[in-house]
């Protein structure tokens, strides 16, 4: 169950994004998976890599639509495995529809998001989750809009599995992707993942001293989510860990009347020759 491939990432040295790689190829491995019974669908961003350095399936998709064509790939083939990923301006800005509608819908998908509250690739934007006030090329005099918060957004939408964590906490985030993917339904996983190159702000260090983990509460009850919206308020979006699991809720595919569990590539067309040449000449 290797995970790896041969191909060399060229993310700048310390980006948090190595961390997230390697999280998702242990959870993989952890949970028993095969390469080929995990597909990794990525956006476009620095982070949008993350599909070509995995031994699995992977598809490098176009800007904002990494959940869309996870969830076709779900919907073709239940039996697979799939991970959605791509950066914070990928999933929460020109992404965004995409993002509230996967996560109210529920499909049986985990959605990691490595958030690094600015534009890496085009070289250092400020993104919707960059703090108000923050100074890039795009906002010089500091940003004057209201910082996104995924989690209260994710919450809002329905979701029925809500995790934060902190690329630096391989431990945590190894075991979140783990309950993500064993989770039957959409699973929404924030990650911060500092960009060393162009954030000098949200730094491993600003993170260090800023994040709350649950752990520190061992009173939470993650299936309250009242309880998980306060904590999200009360701690500014900073806190780590399990925030909110429903698992009475059925997946999108498991309240499909007759939709089957075997890829759709695996199943019998149940048809005639002639009844099938008719259909794909009315499509013609
Ligand atoms: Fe990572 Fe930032 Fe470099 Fe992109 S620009 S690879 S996000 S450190």
């Amino acid at each position: 169950k290797d995970f790896r491939n041969n191909i060399k990432p060229n993310w700048c040295p310390g980006c948090g994004d190595f961390s997230i790689q390697a999280a998702i190829q242990r959870a993989a491995a952890n949970v028993g998976l095969e390469p080929e019974d995990l597909a990794v669908i990525s956006g476009i961003g620095c982070s949008g890599r993350i599909s070509g350095y995995i031994n699995a399936y992977g598809l490098h998709g176009i800007h904002g639509r990494a959940l869309p064509i996870a969830q076709g790939v779900k919907l073709a083939n239940r039996e697979l495995t799939v991970i959605a990923s791509g950066g914070d301006g990928d999933g929460f800005a020109i992404g965004m529809g995409h993002t509230v509608h996967a996560i109210r819908r529920n499909l049986d998908i985990t959605y990691i998001v490595m958030d690094n509250q600015i534009y890496g690739l085009t070289k250092g934007q400020t993104s919707p989750r960059s703090a108000e006030g923050f100074k890039t090329k795009s906002t010089p005099e500091g940003s004057i809009e209201t910082t996104l918060s995924p989690l209260e957004i994710a919450l809002s939408a329905g979701a029925t599995f809500v995790a934060q964590s902190f690329s630096s906490d391989l431990k945590q985030l190894t075991a979140l992707i783990e309950q993500g993917i064993a989770h039957k339904g959409f699973s929404f996983i924030n990650v911060f993942s500092p960009c060393v190159t162009f954030n000098k702000v949200n730094t491993y260090d600003w993170f260090k001293e800023n994040i709350v983990n649950l752990a520190e509460f061992p009173e939470y009850d993650p299936t309250s989510r009242i309880g998980a919206m306060t904590k999200i308020m009360e701690t500014g979006g900073l806190l780590t860990g399990l925030i909110y699991q429903n698992k009475e809720r059925k997946s999108y595919e498991d309240m499909i009347v007759g939709f089957k569990e075997e890829a759709l590539s695996s199943q019998s067309l149940d048809i005639s020759r002639e009844a099938f040449d008719k259909l794909v000449a009315e499509f013609q």
